[in-house]
């Protein structure tokens, strides 16, 4: 772990583009309780194959413009073509976007065509081929497996192409067991990967949610958590101080080891995150 002690710590915070009046009343409600922390930045997600391009393009400069924080689109490139790519990034330079969250994304079931990009390290070389440095890039890592790669060993491997393509930052996907990702950051130190490395942070405030995006994920919910919550059966009050107790510790303890940050998936909710970032006191820094 001790590569990651060296970089500043770096608390950001991820959205999804809101698509009804009704959530983007939320979406906004959420933002202006969340912004007062001040995130190093704010990501916004991109929906399968493209299908939320200009919500996310509005949420971003949103985001930046309204708010005056730094804004990061995420793009995926699966069923995409250089030419799409391209027009997407120039839209993004011309508005004063310097950060982007990049991937390959999942294809859409019914779908045929996967389009110009198989993997997101090509996306990478793309965006570095097209605008040389202008972009931070951020990837995605996985210490618990991408659910399709054949092997924790494949996986670390594709992960590095990604960083030698030029990323610089990568984002994790959710984890409950924090072994797992000290345990990736001491096999990427051994490749020699020497980027930031920042957990991914997932709320738990529903059961039936987070086993739900944990099967899709391929997220391990230990047996011991996944008994208290069933435990609790309907009792949401349980069920959101058990997450914010969890989750808090999680985050102490990936701090106190030497993760480099944090990135909150928010869900577009406030409460669970204000509520983890008082108990870490960092709206309180020594
Ligand atoms: P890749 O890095 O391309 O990896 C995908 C799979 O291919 C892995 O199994 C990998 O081992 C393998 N692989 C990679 N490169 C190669 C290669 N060169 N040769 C052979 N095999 C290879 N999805 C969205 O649709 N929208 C979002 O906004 C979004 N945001 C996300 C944010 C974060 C922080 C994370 C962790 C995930 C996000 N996802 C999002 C989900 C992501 O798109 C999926 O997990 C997707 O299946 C993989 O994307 P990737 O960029 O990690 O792909």
């Amino acid at each position: 772990m001790e590569s990651q002690q060296k970089f500043p710590r770096i608390f950001s915070l991820e959205f999804f583009p809101p698509r009804s009046p009704d959530a983007e009343q939320t979406f906004q409600r959420t933002l202006d309780r969340l912004a007062p922390l001040r995130p190093r930045f704010c990501s916004v997600t991109f929906g399968a194959a493209g299908s939320t391009r200009e919500k996310t393009f509005e949420t971003v400069c949103n985001i930046q413009r309204q708010q005056g924080l730094e804004a990061a689109p995420h793009i995926s490139c699966i069923a995409s073509t250089r030419d799409n790519i391209r027009e997407v990034l120039e839209g993004y330079r011309s508005n004063g976007i310097r950060h982007i969250v990049a991937l390959r994304g999942d294809m859409p079931s019914g779908m045929l065509s996967a389009g110009e990009f198989r993997y997101a390290n090509e996306l990478v070389t793309f965006i570095r081929e097209e605008t040389g440095d202008h972009f931070h890039i951020e990837v995605a890592a996985y210490p618990e497996m991408h659910p399709q790669a054949p092997s924790l060993d494949a996986d670390l491997r594709n992960f590095k192409r990604k960083v030698d393509a030029g990323a610089n930052s990568a984002i994790t996907q959710y984890f409950f067991n924090p072994e797992g990702y000290f345990r990736f950051i001491d096999d990427c130190e051994r490749l020699g990967i020497d980027i930031p490395i920042v957990p991914g942070i997932m709320p738990i405030t529903n059961h039936t949610q987070i086993a739900r995006f944990s099967e899709m994920c391929g997220a391990d919910i230990p047996r011991w958590m996944r008994k208290r919550l069933e435990g609790f059966g309907d009792d949401r009050s349980a069920i959101r101080a058990f997450g914010l107790e969890v989750i808090s510790d999680l985050c102490r303890r990936l701090l106190e080891q030497g993760a480099p940050g944090l990135h909150f998936y928010t869900l577009n909710q406030s409460e669970a995150v204000l509520g983890i970032w008082r108990n870490l006191g960092l709206d309180n820094p020594a």
